[in-house]
């Protein structure tokens, strides 16, 4: 994976994770997936970034 590379149309201010642009508050993965852990999700607290990885 390029690090120094920064997907401008993911905004992320995980900085935590291996995948996150660092320089900027952006992913630098060229796409994402975006699910839920929970049954019905009510709000933005539901959701969970997928493509996540630990540093
Ligand atoms: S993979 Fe998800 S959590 Fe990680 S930097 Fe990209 S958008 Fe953020």
């Amino acid at each position: 994976m390029n690090s120094s590379f920064v997907n401008e149309s993911i905004r992320c201010t995980v900085d935590q994770c291996k995948n996150h642009a660092q320089s900027k508050n952006y992913c630098s993965l060229d796409s994402i997936t975006v699910g839920t852990h929970e049954n019905s999700p009510t709000q933005d607290q539901c959701t969970d970034c997928k493509s996540f990885q630990v540093k």
